[in-house]
């Protein structure tokens, strides 16, 4: 189970002191994302460097967890950052669950980064907070397939596979047999899927906000390139600033909390029937919604830290 009394405890604490913090971005890419998060980190005040995930190591032990990197042991950092790219999750949240154990503030933990990356663990999240999302049906065996289509609504529908990233596996079948036929493709080949309502109304646009502490600081709309369902950037797709109304920004408050994410990007479909959440990124990109919005978004995020990491005990002799 996610904590959320730590996330409610956390909130309510006073706005602390600024002092310079030592901040570990834990991102295995120098990117726009990567580099902003040094660059407004540094002209705050604080020191912020950036560390492989992969490059680091742990002894675990009751004692003294410690994290290593390059031969030596790491500092204790007043927070961390993960990016953890989909591809080292499992790592990455290892190494951030040590970072938890030393009792380092991480501003998404490990427990919300690995729920909200296995898209089937992320939609059972989201209905046990009663979240909207579109009908969503799995199962394991062949044997199911005609009734796994009729529990989503029938086609159209969409097939998604549980790898999938920006949008790379995600199929529309617009009709039963093409439905079937995709599934025994994607059977053929081992591959896990899930299969979903299609939003149709949605008409290949989806609505990204990030929130940031328990609120979104920004909100984009994205329409994907002419002819295709998908809105995602890395298939086309064109961003420009959303407003959106106060069901969906609900939504996208409790998908976020629902993860006990302090950094997310929630994205969902405008249907008929209210905000549907698709995804919950942990480890949200700066560059598109940045751009979009005009918004320096990164200073949210340090404004958050700053709130929630307490000013350490003044050293009495020199470490
Ligand atoms: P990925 O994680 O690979 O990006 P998503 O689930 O985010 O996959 O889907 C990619 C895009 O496809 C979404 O941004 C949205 O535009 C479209 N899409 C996904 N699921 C649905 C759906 N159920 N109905 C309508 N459009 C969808």
């Amino acid at each position: 189970e996610l904590s959320h009394d730590v996330y409610h405890s956390a909130r309510v604490r006073q706005a602390a002191p600024k002092r310079a913090l030592r901040i570990a971005v834990m991102s295995r890419e120098d990117n726009y994302s990567t580099r902003r998060l040094v660059e407004a980190g540094e002209a705050r005040g604080h020191s912020v460097e950036v560390i492989d995930t992969t490059r680091c190591y742990m002894t675990i032990n009751a004692l003294a967890p410690e994290v290593h990197y390059d031969g030596q042991r790491l500092p204790r950092y007043d927070a961390v950052i993960p990016r953890i790219g989909a591809s080292i999750t499992p790592y990455g949240t290892a190494v951030i669950r040590q970072f938890e154990t030393i009792g380092t503030y991480c501003i998404n933990g490990s427990a919300g980064i690995t729920a909200s990356r296995d898209k089937l663990h992320a939609h059972q999240v989201l209905a046990r907070h009663k979240i909207g999302m579109p009908t969503t049906a799995f199962a394991a065996s062949p044997k199911d397939t005609s009734n796994l289509i009729g529990l989503v609504g029938g086609a159209p529908l969409i097939v998604k596979l549980l790898e999938s990233t920006q949008g790379k596996g995600v199929v529309l079948a617009e009709t039963t047999k093409a439905a079937e036929s995709v599934i025994s493709a994607f059977r053929g080949l081992r591959a896990n899927f899930l299969v979903q309502h299609f939003i149709k109304e949605a008409a290949g646009e989806d609505v990204r906000c990030l929130v940031i502490g328990g609120k979104v600081v920004a909100a984009m709309k994205r329409t994907g390139a002419d002819g295709d369902f998908r809105s995602n950037l890395h298939q086309g797709g064109q961003a420009s600033i959303a407003r959106i109304t106060k069901p969906e920004r609900e939504a996208a408050v409790r998908a976020a909390k629902a993860f006990g994410l302090n950094m997310a990007g929630v994205d969902l479909l405008r249907s008929d029937d209210g905000p549907k959440v698709l995804e919950v990124n942990s480890s949200p990109g700066f560059e598109g919604i940045e751009r979009a919005t005009g918004k320096d978004l990164v200073g949210k995020l340090y404004d958050e830290i700053e709130q929630r990491v307490r000013p350490g005990p003044v050293p009495r002799r020199k470490r």
